[in-house]
Protein backbone atom coordinates (compact mmCIF):
# COMPACT_ATOMS: atom_id res chain seq x y z
CA UNK A 1 0.00 0.00 0.00
CA UNK A 2 1.72 3.41 -1.51
CA UNK A 3 1.70 5.78 1.95
CA UNK A 4 -0.87 8.44 1.29
CA UNK A 5 -0.51 10.72 -1.98
CA UNK A 6 2.79 9.51 -2.49
CA UNK A 7 3.73 10.03 -5.76
CA UNK A 8 7.30 9.16 -6.83
CA UNK A 9 9.74 7.82 -4.55
CA UNK A 10 13.22 9.30 -4.80
CA UNK A 11 15.27 6.03 -4.01
CA UNK A 12 13.49 3.53 -6.76
CA UNK A 13 16.30 1.63 -7.83
CA UNK A 14 17.33 -0.32 -4.85
CA UNK A 15 20.15 -2.59 -5.86
CA UNK A 16 22.96 -1.38 -3.63
CA UNK A 17 25.37 -1.11 -7.00
CA UNK A 18 22.84 0.52 -8.85
CA UNK A 19 23.03 3.89 -5.75
CA UNK A 20 26.46 5.24 -7.16
CA UNK A 21 27.40 7.59 -10.02
CA UNK A 22 25.45 9.58 -12.52
CA UNK A 23 21.80 8.77 -12.78
CA UNK A 24 22.00 6.90 -16.44
CA UNK A 25 24.97 5.23 -14.77
CA UNK A 26 23.00 3.81 -11.87
CA UNK A 27 19.96 2.98 -14.51
CA UNK A 28 22.29 1.04 -16.90
CA UNK A 29 23.64 -0.88 -13.95
CA UNK A 30 20.03 -1.47 -12.04
CA UNK A 31 18.95 -2.92 -15.64
CA UNK A 32 21.96 -5.11 -16.02
CA UNK A 33 21.66 -6.31 -12.65
CA UNK A 34 18.02 -6.87 -12.16
CA UNK A 35 16.43 -7.05 -16.30
CA UNK A 36 14.52 -4.07 -17.92
CA UNK A 37 12.33 -1.62 -15.22
CA UNK A 38 8.65 -0.77 -16.03
CA UNK A 39 8.93 2.68 -17.63
CA UNK A 40 6.87 4.12 -14.77
CA UNK A 41 9.91 3.34 -12.21
CA UNK A 42 12.62 4.54 -15.42
CA UNK A 43 10.40 8.27 -15.42
CA UNK A 44 9.91 8.47 -11.62
CA UNK A 45 13.46 8.32 -11.59
CA UNK A 46 14.74 10.46 -14.91
CA UNK A 47 11.76 13.67 -12.62
CA UNK A 48 13.12 12.92 -9.34
CA UNK A 49 16.77 13.88 -10.33
CA UNK A 50 15.54 16.29 -13.07
CA UNK A 51 13.59 18.41 -10.48
CA UNK A 52 15.83 17.81 -7.69
CA UNK A 53 19.06 19.02 -9.56
CA UNK A 54 17.86 22.74 -11.05
CA UNK A 55 15.23 25.00 -11.44
CA UNK A 56 13.99 24.22 -15.00
CA UNK A 57 11.75 27.28 -15.77
CA UNK A 58 11.91 30.50 -17.57
CA UNK A 59 13.67 31.35 -20.63
CA UNK A 60 17.01 29.98 -19.62
CA UNK A 61 15.44 26.86 -18.49
CA UNK A 62 13.46 24.27 -20.43
CA UNK A 63 9.92 25.09 -20.18
CA UNK A 64 7.86 28.29 -19.61
CA UNK A 65 4.74 28.03 -17.46
CA UNK A 66 1.03 30.00 -17.55
CA UNK A 67 2.14 31.82 -13.96
CA UNK A 68 5.88 32.22 -15.45
CA UNK A 69 4.08 34.15 -18.22
CA UNK A 70 1.80 36.74 -15.86
CA UNK A 71 0.87 37.42 -12.67
CA UNK A 72 -3.00 37.51 -14.16
CA UNK A 73 -3.21 33.57 -13.88
CA UNK A 74 -2.21 33.14 -10.32
CA UNK A 75 -4.52 36.74 -9.49
CA UNK A 76 -7.53 34.72 -11.12
CA UNK A 77 -6.84 31.12 -9.81
CA UNK A 78 -6.39 32.75 -6.11
CA UNK A 79 -9.26 34.95 -6.50
CA UNK A 80 -11.56 31.29 -7.74
CA UNK A 81 -10.02 29.94 -4.63
CA UNK A 82 -11.04 32.61 -2.14
CA UNK A 83 -14.71 32.81 -3.50
CA UNK A 84 -15.40 29.28 -2.96
CA UNK A 85 -13.81 29.40 0.41
CA UNK A 86 -16.12 32.99 0.74
CA UNK A 87 -19.66 31.39 -0.34
CA UNK A 88 -18.60 28.22 1.50
CA UNK A 89 -18.93 30.12 5.12
CA UNK A 90 -15.15 31.12 5.28
CA UNK A 91 -14.54 27.91 6.96
CA UNK A 92 -10.73 27.84 8.50
CA UNK A 93 -8.27 27.14 5.32
CA UNK A 94 -5.21 26.40 4.38
CA UNK A 95 -3.49 26.96 0.79
CA UNK A 96 -2.07 23.47 -0.43
CA UNK A 97 -0.17 23.84 -3.52
CA UNK A 98 1.22 20.74 -5.43
CA UNK A 99 4.47 21.23 -7.43
CA UNK A 100 4.53 25.43 -6.70
CA UNK A 101 8.00 25.45 -9.13
CA UNK A 102 9.25 29.21 -7.97
CA UNK A 103 6.29 30.36 -6.01
CA UNK A 104 4.82 32.49 -8.44
CA UNK A 105 1.54 31.00 -8.86
CA UNK A 106 1.31 30.80 -4.90
CA UNK A 107 2.88 34.32 -4.20
CA UNK A 108 0.43 36.00 -6.83
CA UNK A 109 -2.71 33.95 -5.69
CA UNK A 110 -2.02 34.66 -2.00
CA UNK A 111 -1.64 38.49 -3.05
CA UNK A 112 -5.41 38.37 -4.65
CA UNK A 113 -6.49 36.40 -2.14
CA UNK A 114 -5.67 38.55 0.94
CA UNK A 115 -7.33 41.47 -0.91
CA UNK A 116 -10.28 39.47 -0.64
CA UNK A 117 -9.93 38.66 3.42
CA UNK A 118 -8.86 35.30 2.64
CA UNK A 119 -5.59 35.10 4.42
CA UNK A 120 -5.22 31.07 4.70
CA UNK A 121 -1.16 30.27 5.57
CA UNK A 122 0.54 28.12 2.73
CA UNK A 123 1.76 24.52 2.28
CA UNK A 124 3.49 22.92 -0.28
CA UNK A 125 4.29 19.83 -1.62
CA UNK A 126 7.58 19.89 -2.90
CA UNK A 127 10.23 17.04 -3.32
CA UNK A 128 13.19 19.13 -5.23
CA UNK A 129 15.59 21.09 -2.22
CA UNK A 130 16.55 23.31 -5.41
CA UNK A 131 12.75 24.66 -6.25
CA UNK A 132 12.18 24.43 -2.20
CA UNK A 133 14.86 26.87 -1.79
CA UNK A 134 13.31 29.14 -4.87
CA UNK A 135 10.08 29.07 -3.02
CA UNK A 136 11.38 29.94 0.08
CA UNK A 137 12.50 33.22 -1.09
CA UNK A 138 9.00 34.32 -2.59
CA UNK A 139 6.89 32.97 0.46
CA UNK A 140 9.53 32.46 3.61
CA UNK A 141 6.41 31.61 6.28
CA UNK A 142 5.57 28.66 3.84
CA UNK A 143 5.10 25.05 5.33
CA UNK A 144 6.77 22.17 3.16
CA UNK A 145 5.44 18.89 2.74
CA UNK A 146 6.81 15.40 1.01
CA UNK A 147 3.59 14.29 0.31
CA UNK A 148 0.30 14.76 1.57
CA UNK A 149 0.31 12.86 4.82
CA UNK A 150 1.96 15.78 6.57
CA UNK A 151 -0.76 18.15 5.32
CA UNK A 152 -3.18 19.69 8.33
CA UNK A 153 -5.52 17.87 8.81
CA UNK A 154 -7.92 19.96 10.59
CA UNK A 155 -9.04 22.95 8.11
CA UNK A 156 -10.33 23.44 4.79
CA UNK A 157 -8.01 23.40 1.91
CA UNK A 158 -7.84 25.81 -0.84
CA UNK A 159 -5.63 23.16 -3.52
CA UNK A 160 -3.94 24.26 -6.84
CA UNK A 161 -2.12 22.09 -9.08
CA UNK A 162 -0.42 23.90 -12.18
CA UNK A 163 1.32 21.41 -14.58
CA UNK A 164 1.76 19.08 -11.61
CA UNK A 165 0.27 15.95 -12.86
CA UNK A 166 2.17 15.42 -15.99
CA UNK A 167 4.55 15.26 -14.79
CA UNK A 168 4.15 11.85 -12.09
CA UNK A 169 5.41 8.27 -14.08
CA UNK A 170 3.03 6.89 -15.95
CA UNK A 171 2.87 3.23 -16.99
CA UNK A 172 2.05 2.12 -20.64
CA UNK A 173 0.81 -1.09 -21.94
CA UNK A 174 1.67 -1.98 -25.80
CA UNK A 175 -0.63 -4.20 -27.96
CA UNK A 176 1.53 -6.63 -29.68
CA UNK A 177 0.17 -9.88 -32.24
CA UNK A 178 -0.62 -11.92 -28.74
CA UNK A 179 -2.52 -9.13 -26.55
CA UNK A 180 -1.09 -6.53 -24.47
CA UNK A 181 2.12 -6.60 -22.96
CA UNK A 182 3.57 -3.22 -20.19
CA UNK A 183 6.07 -1.41 -21.61
CA UNK A 184 9.41 -1.37 -19.84
CA UNK A 185 13.02 0.42 -20.38
CA UNK A 186 16.09 -2.07 -21.26
CA UNK A 187 19.42 -0.62 -21.85
CA UNK A 188 21.67 -1.45 -24.62
CA UNK A 189 25.30 -0.37 -23.79
CA UNK A 190 24.72 3.42 -22.52
CA UNK A 191 21.70 3.74 -24.66
CA UNK A 192 17.79 2.70 -23.01
CA UNK A 193 14.94 1.67 -25.02
CA UNK A 194 11.64 0.84 -24.47
CA UNK A 195 10.48 -3.10 -25.17
CA UNK A 196 7.78 -5.32 -24.50
CA UNK A 197 7.65 -7.27 -21.14
CA UNK A 198 5.62 -9.82 -20.06
CA UNK A 199 1.97 -10.13 -20.80
CA UNK A 200 -0.59 -8.53 -18.93
CA UNK A 201 -4.45 -9.96 -18.55
CA UNK A 202 -7.16 -9.03 -21.47
CA UNK A 203 -9.14 -8.16 -18.43
CA UNK A 204 -7.39 -5.26 -17.39
CA UNK A 205 -8.01 -3.78 -21.11
CA UNK A 206 -11.10 -0.46 -20.78
CA UNK A 207 -13.41 -3.29 -23.50
CA UNK A 208 -13.16 -0.11 -25.75
CA UNK A 209 -9.68 -0.77 -26.79
CA UNK A 210 -9.65 -3.82 -26.87
CA UNK A 211 -9.70 -4.41 -30.25
CA UNK A 212 -6.80 -1.89 -30.97
CA UNK A 213 -4.62 -2.66 -33.23
CA UNK A 214 -0.75 -4.08 -33.09
CA UNK A 215 1.47 -1.04 -31.91
CA UNK A 216 -1.21 0.65 -29.98
CA UNK A 217 -0.29 2.06 -26.70
CA UNK A 218 -2.37 2.65 -23.80
CA UNK A 219 -1.25 4.85 -20.64
CA UNK A 220 -1.85 4.68 -17.33
CA UNK A 221 -1.02 7.31 -14.72
CA UNK A 222 -1.24 5.07 -11.03
CA UNK A 223 1.08 7.53 -8.90
CA UNK A 224 -1.44 10.52 -9.99
CA UNK A 225 -4.49 8.18 -9.67
CA UNK A 226 -3.34 7.62 -6.11
CA UNK A 227 -2.72 10.86 -5.38
CA UNK A 228 -5.57 12.23 -6.71
CA UNK A 229 -7.89 9.43 -4.59
CA UNK A 230 -5.43 11.08 -1.34
CA UNK A 231 -6.21 14.43 -1.96
CA UNK A 232 -10.04 13.55 -2.32
CA UNK A 233 -10.43 11.83 0.87
CA UNK A 234 -8.74 14.90 2.37
CA UNK A 235 -11.45 17.60 0.75
CA UNK A 236 -14.27 15.08 1.86
CA UNK A 237 -13.37 14.93 5.22
CA UNK A 238 -12.28 18.43 5.45
CA UNK A 239 -13.96 20.49 3.12
CA UNK A 240 -12.07 22.50 0.45
CA UNK A 241 -11.70 22.80 -3.26
CA UNK A 242 -8.74 22.32 -5.81
CA UNK A 243 -7.98 23.67 -9.56
CA UNK A 244 -5.76 21.32 -11.12
CA UNK A 245 -4.41 22.83 -14.81
CA UNK A 246 -2.65 20.85 -16.96
CA UNK A 247 -2.92 19.55 -20.69
CA UNK A 248 -4.28 16.18 -21.38
CA UNK A 249 -7.71 14.59 -22.51
CA UNK A 250 -10.50 12.60 -21.32
CA UNK A 251 -9.74 8.67 -21.34
CA UNK A 252 -9.53 5.87 -21.81
CA UNK A 253 -7.34 6.38 -24.83
CA UNK A 254 -5.10 5.21 -27.54
CA UNK A 255 -2.16 6.83 -27.52
CA UNK A 256 1.60 7.26 -26.65
CA UNK A 257 1.91 11.04 -25.08
CA UNK A 258 4.88 10.59 -23.51
CA UNK A 259 7.89 13.50 -24.06
CA UNK A 260 10.61 14.85 -22.97
CA UNK A 261 11.71 18.62 -22.96
CA UNK A 262 14.80 20.23 -22.78
CA UNK A 263 15.87 23.56 -24.04
CA UNK A 264 12.52 24.51 -25.10
CA UNK A 265 12.55 21.87 -27.56
CA UNK A 266 11.18 18.17 -27.93
CA UNK A 267 13.75 15.68 -27.38
CA UNK A 268 13.95 11.62 -27.05
CA UNK A 269 12.66 10.67 -23.77
CA UNK A 270 14.90 7.66 -23.52
CA UNK A 271 17.76 9.86 -23.88
CA UNK A 272 19.52 11.61 -21.00
CA UNK A 273 17.33 10.64 -18.03
CA UNK A 274 17.03 13.21 -15.12
CA UNK A 275 18.68 15.98 -17.58
CA UNK A 276 15.52 16.81 -19.30
CA UNK A 277 11.45 16.94 -18.64
CA UNK A 278 9.55 14.46 -19.31
CA UNK A 279 5.51 14.46 -18.80
CA UNK A 280 2.62 12.69 -19.93
CA UNK A 281 -0.54 14.08 -20.90
CA UNK A 282 -2.94 13.71 -18.09
CA UNK A 283 -6.07 11.55 -18.34
CA UNK A 284 -8.78 13.89 -16.70
CA UNK A 285 -11.60 11.31 -16.59
CA UNK A 286 -9.72 9.10 -14.52
CA UNK A 287 -8.66 11.69 -12.28
CA UNK A 288 -12.45 12.75 -11.92
CA UNK A 289 -13.95 9.50 -11.69
CA UNK A 290 -10.42 8.52 -8.95
CA UNK A 291 -12.05 11.48 -6.49
CA UNK A 292 -15.67 10.76 -7.25
CA UNK A 293 -14.79 7.25 -6.10
CA UNK A 294 -13.69 9.02 -2.44
CA UNK A 295 -16.70 10.83 -2.62
CA UNK A 296 -15.77 14.12 -3.90
CA UNK A 297 -17.78 16.32 -6.57
CA UNK A 298 -16.19 17.36 -9.91
CA UNK A 299 -16.48 19.86 -12.88
CA UNK A 300 -14.27 20.39 -16.17
CA UNK A 301 -12.38 19.71 -17.64
CA UNK A 302 -12.66 23.46 -19.19
CA UNK A 303 -11.04 25.25 -21.46
CA UNK A 304 -7.91 27.44 -19.80
CA UNK A 305 -8.38 29.94 -22.12
CA UNK A 306 -12.58 29.95 -21.26
CA UNK A 307 -11.49 29.53 -17.60
CA UNK A 308 -9.29 32.71 -17.43
CA UNK A 309 -12.16 34.52 -19.58
CA UNK A 310 -14.63 33.62 -16.91
CA UNK A 311 -12.67 34.82 -14.10
CA UNK A 312 -11.92 37.91 -15.62
CA UNK A 313 -8.74 38.16 -17.23
CA UNK A 314 -9.89 40.94 -19.75
CA UNK A 315 -10.94 43.32 -16.74
CA UNK A 316 -7.17 42.44 -15.24
CA UNK A 317 -5.56 43.07 -18.29
CA UNK A 318 -7.15 46.37 -18.49
CA UNK A 319 -6.84 47.84 -14.98
CA UNK A 320 -2.89 46.87 -15.19
CA UNK A 321 -2.55 47.98 -18.26
CA UNK A 322 -3.95 52.26 -16.79
CA UNK A 323 -1.77 51.55 -13.59
CA UNK A 324 0.86 50.83 -16.22
CA UNK A 325 0.61 52.19 -19.95
CA UNK A 326 4.19 51.32 -21.09
CA UNK A 327 3.18 47.52 -20.15
CA UNK A 328 -0.16 47.31 -22.02
CA UNK A 329 1.36 45.62 -25.29
CA UNK A 330 3.34 42.86 -23.00
CA UNK A 331 -0.22 42.93 -20.88
CA UNK A 332 -1.99 42.05 -24.46
CA UNK A 333 0.70 39.56 -25.31
CA UNK A 334 0.76 37.56 -22.28
CA UNK A 335 -3.13 37.43 -22.05
CA UNK A 336 -3.32 36.30 -25.42
CA UNK A 337 -0.35 33.79 -25.11
CA UNK A 338 -2.55 32.27 -21.66
CA UNK A 339 -6.30 32.45 -23.51
CA UNK A 340 -6.04 31.84 -27.11
CA UNK A 341 -6.87 28.55 -28.55
CA UNK A 342 -4.18 28.14 -30.69
CA UNK A 343 -1.76 29.05 -27.61
CA UNK A 344 -2.13 28.14 -24.26
CA UNK A 345 -5.99 28.23 -24.13
CA UNK A 346 -7.52 25.00 -25.11
CA UNK A 347 -4.61 23.01 -25.39
CA UNK A 348 -4.46 23.30 -21.26
CA UNK A 349 -7.62 22.60 -19.38
CA UNK A 350 -8.82 22.99 -15.82
CA UNK A 351 -10.49 20.24 -13.58
CA UNK A 352 -12.39 21.42 -10.49
CA UNK A 353 -12.44 18.85 -7.25
CA UNK A 354 -14.77 19.52 -3.79
CA UNK A 355 -15.82 18.53 -1.12
CA UNK A 356 -19.97 17.54 -1.48
CA UNK A 357 -21.75 20.92 -0.22
CA UNK A 358 -18.67 23.17 -1.50
CA UNK A 359 -20.46 25.39 -4.25
CA UNK A 360 -19.25 25.26 -7.79
CA UNK A 361 -15.70 27.16 -8.27
CA UNK A 362 -16.22 30.61 -10.35
CA UNK A 363 -15.70 29.58 -14.08
CA UNK A 364 -16.74 25.77 -13.65
CA UNK A 365 -20.65 26.34 -14.13
N1 LIG B 1 3.48 24.65 -10.75
C1 LIG B 1 4.70 25.28 -11.20
C2 LIG B 1 5.82 24.27 -11.53
C3 LIG B 1 5.50 23.17 -12.49
S1 LIG B 1 6.88 22.08 -12.73
C4 LIG B 1 4.43 26.19 -12.34
O1 LIG B 1 3.33 26.15 -12.88
O2 LIG B 1 5.30 26.97 -12.71
C5 LIG B 1 6.47 20.70 -11.67
C6 LIG B 1 6.62 20.97 -10.20
O3 LIG B 1 6.24 19.77 -9.49
C7 LIG B 1 8.01 21.31 -9.71
O4 LIG B 1 7.90 22.19 -8.63
C8 LIG B 1 8.54 19.93 -9.27
O5 LIG B 1 9.65 20.00 -8.40
C9 LIG B 1 7.31 19.36 -8.62
N2 LIG B 1 7.25 17.90 -8.55
C10 LIG B 1 7.42 17.02 -9.56
N3 LIG B 1 7.21 15.77 -9.13
C11 LIG B 1 6.87 15.86 -7.82
C12 LIG B 1 6.51 14.91 -6.82
N4 LIG B 1 6.45 13.64 -7.09
N5 LIG B 1 6.20 15.35 -5.58
C13 LIG B 1 6.24 16.68 -5.31
N6 LIG B 1 6.58 17.62 -6.20
C14 LIG B 1 6.89 17.22 -7.45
Amino acid sequence: MPEEGRAISSDTLSPDAATQGALPDRLARAITLGGPIPLSQFMAAANAHYYATRDPLGATGDFVTAPEISQMFGELIGLALADSWDRAGRPDAAYVELGPGRGTLAADALRAMAKAQAMPPAHFVETSPVLRAAQAARLPGATWHDDLATLPDDVALLVVANEFFDALPIAQLVKGGDGWHERLVACQDTLFLPIAGKRVPDEIIPPSLADAPAGAIIETAPAAVTLIRALARRLVAQGGVAIIVDYGYEGPAIGDTLQAVRGHAAANPFDAPGEQDLTAHVDFATLKAAAEAEGATTWGPVDQGDLLLALGIDARAASLARRAPDRGDELAAARQRLVAPDQMGRLFKAVAIAAPGWPVPAGFA
